[in-house]
């Protein structure tokens, strides 16, 4: 920490991205990203025409790629905002609606940002146990009074809350704001988009980087009620007018075609064929495999540490996600990618068994 650092930044907790190894070449399973490349009128669109007008500052309302986002939706381009990734938008989020007199409840295991965005801001927050299955209580949601932000499915546990039990905790909360991170929502869960037209306080944030396969483009968005989108507007013009730049604006517009979001579809669903594949290879290997909606899942081998079996992989040149936590200190987050991926993390973990079994 350097002697300029102010004091409100001094007990900063930065969130820790999962790796992007430059070392050798992984089978990389670390960090949810799609094993496919963008639809092919995405990269038309990034090689194309935008290139030569980069002189010129990007649209900042972002007109083009909200009007494709309210037409896929059925919403209103007045209930949509774009921003440079989700994480950009859950950062608005905790700005505007989250402060001393405004706490916030999330998952104890959830996504990373969550507890790191609360102590960015000096946030009261309440970090909410899981049941011993690791599935979400709705029960601790109702009537809870506070903002309450949930990612459905849940990361790193892949199970997902029906959008009933959603609504219930809208509903419950009407005076607070209820987030729901459907960052993995396109991989068999139920959204809730069209629960925003009912409850003025739900904003559902969805991003482009997993089902869509653009992570590299930093594409995230939020649809809600005008009046919640009009305040996480606010606080955007008061950061970062231009967050998307003309070529994330472009590859974002034309991700939104038929064709595209019909390329996007069939991918999933080959991510959802794949996980059942692993889901059952691992199983019969011994592991425990939480039930998951998402395009990763989160397993353990009983009698094994998770911290060593991440090592084992990672000499094997698989990369997963371990996370140093109580309660799933066990566990490895692993990214559901090809079949030919999956093979091959299923070898290397043969080849540790062999190894620890001689
Ligand atoms: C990946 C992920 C995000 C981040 O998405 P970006 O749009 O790439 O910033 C947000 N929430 C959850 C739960 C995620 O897993």
């Amino acid at each position: 920490m350097s002697r300029f650092l102010s004091a409100r930044m001094a007990a900063l907790e930065p969130y820790v991205p999962g790796e992007q190894p430059r070392d050798r070449q992984y089978v990389k399973l670390n960090t949810n990203e799609s094993p496919f490349p963008p639809a092919p009128g995405v990269i038309a669109a990034v090689r194309g025409a935008e290139a030569e007008r980069l002189n010129l500052y990007p649209d900042p309302t972002c007109r083009d790629l909200r009007r494709a986002l309210a037409a896929r939706f059925g919403v209103g381009e007045e209930n949509v905002l774009v921003s440079n990734g989700s994480d950009d938008i859950l950062n608005f989020a905790f700005q505007a609606f989250c402060g001393p007199d405004k706490p916030v409840a999330f998952p104890a295991v959830s996504y990373g940002f969550y507890p790191v965005l609360a102590g960015l801001y000096g946030l009261p927050h309440t970090a909410i146990p899981l049941r011993e299955d690791l599935s979400i209580d709705v029960t601790d949601y109702i009537g809870r009074g506070e903002n309450v932000v949930l990612a459905n499915p849940n990361a790193p546990t892949g199970l997902a809350l029906g959008v009933d039990e959603i609504e219930r905790i809208a509903a419950s909360n009407p005076d607070h704001l209820v987030l729901v991170d459907e960052a993995y929502v396109d991989f068999g869960a139920e959204s809730c988009v069209p629960l925003t037209k009912r409850y003025e306080n739900l904003l559902v944030v969805q991003t482009f980087s997993k089902s869509r396969s653009m992570a590299g483009a930093r594409l995230g968005f939020a649809i809600g009620s005008a009046a919640l989108i009009a305040d996480l507007e606010a606080v955007k013009y008061s950061t970062n007018p231009y967050s998307l730049d003309r070529v994330a604006l472009a590859a974002g517009t034309a991700a939104l075609t038929e064709e595209s979001e019909a390329y996007h579809a069939a991918n999933c669903r080959t991510v959802m064929e794949n996980r059942a594949y692993t889901t059952e290879e691992l199983t019969k290997r011994g592991f425990t495999v939480v039930p998951s909606l998402a395009n990763f899942v989160f397993a353990r081998l009983p009698g094994t540490d998770g911290a060593q079996l991440y090592d084992a992989l990672r000499r094997q040149g698989v990369l997963v996600r371990h996370f140093n936590k109580p309660g799933i200190r066990d566990y490895l987050r692993i990214t559901i990618g090809s079949k030919a991926e999956m093979d091959a993390l299923l070898a290397a973990l043969d080849v540790i068994c062999n190894e620890k079994g001689e």
